[in-house]
């Protein structure tokens, strides 16, 4: 499994550690709620990993998966 620049959990035979999977991803996803609201108010985004700003979220979504698709494959 390629290592990821964020927290890696390491999940043992028998599903110790999903819960820190489960409760990270549900952090990740009230982050990702909140940045549409600021995106709501301000009419921009940025981008979680270089700061870049969009107008478009559609468009910042696929930026973001570029990094990390890069991330998977270079890091
Ligand atoms: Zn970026």
């Amino acid at each position: 499994m390629p290592k990821s620049s964020n927290k890696v959990f390491p999940i043992y035979s028998g599903g110790h550690g999903i819960h820190d999977v489960i409760n990270e991803l549900r952090k990740q996803a009230r982050e990702m709620i909140d940045e549409e609201h600021f995106y709501k108010e301000h009419g921009f985004a940025s981008c979680f990993e270089c700061d870049e700003t969009f107008e478009d979220l559609d468009v910042l979504a696929e930026h973001q998966m570029e990094h990390l698709v890069k991330e998977r494959t270079l890091g």
